[in-house]
């Protein structure tokens, strides 16, 4: 559950005193939270979108490799060549979940957010950068042979200029 404190408008994970200030928290729906200044709406607007395209990216990778894996798991039992168009198929279903998922969740994000918000370009796209870090720097270790620590400092360096 999502509280968002009175004093400094920090937002926190639940609990019933803020962790940044120790001020008093109240729930979204609350009515003092109402009367909370509109940038605070709109900037948990921003993180809220990118936490919600986030968890719908997972989602997506989450239906698809399942899906995708039950598939193949199904065509170990056909006989030799329709095993493998099962396979290969299962594979295809599995990717195409995941895309149209994927692009349903950028698209969710950007429409959500700049229909209810009205949000400054700069700040939507920061939060959906940062939403995908953690996505792009496991990729980057991978294929990448720098040591750990350039690797960090790249992605922490803004990005923006
Ligand atoms: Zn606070």
């Amino acid at each position: 559950m999502v509280k968002i404190c009175l004093d400094c408008h920090y937002v926190n994970a639940g609990g019933f005193v803020c962790t940044e200030c120790s001020g008093r928290l109240v729930m979204v729906s609350d009515p003092e939270a109402k009367s909370l200044p509109d940038t605070v709406w709109r900037n948990q607007r921003v993180d809220y979108g990118a936490r919600r395209g986030m968890i719908m990216r997972f989602t997506a990778i989450f239906a698809g490799s399942t899906t995708g894996l039950y598939g193949v798991r199904q065509s170990f039992g056909m006989t030799p060549p329709w095993s493998y168009v099962a396979t290969a198929g299962s594979i295809a279903i599995g990717l195409a979940i995941w895309w149209t998922l994927y692009l349903a969740a950028a698209r969710g994000v950007r429409v959500w957010i700049l229909a209810k918000g009205r949000v400054h370009n700069a700040r939507l796209v920061r939060a959906i950068v940062l939403a995908m870090l953690p996505l792009k720097r496991g990729r980057k270790r991978q294929r990448e042979p720098r040591g750990p620590a350039l690797v960090d400092s790249a992605a922490r360096a803004p990005r923006d200029g």
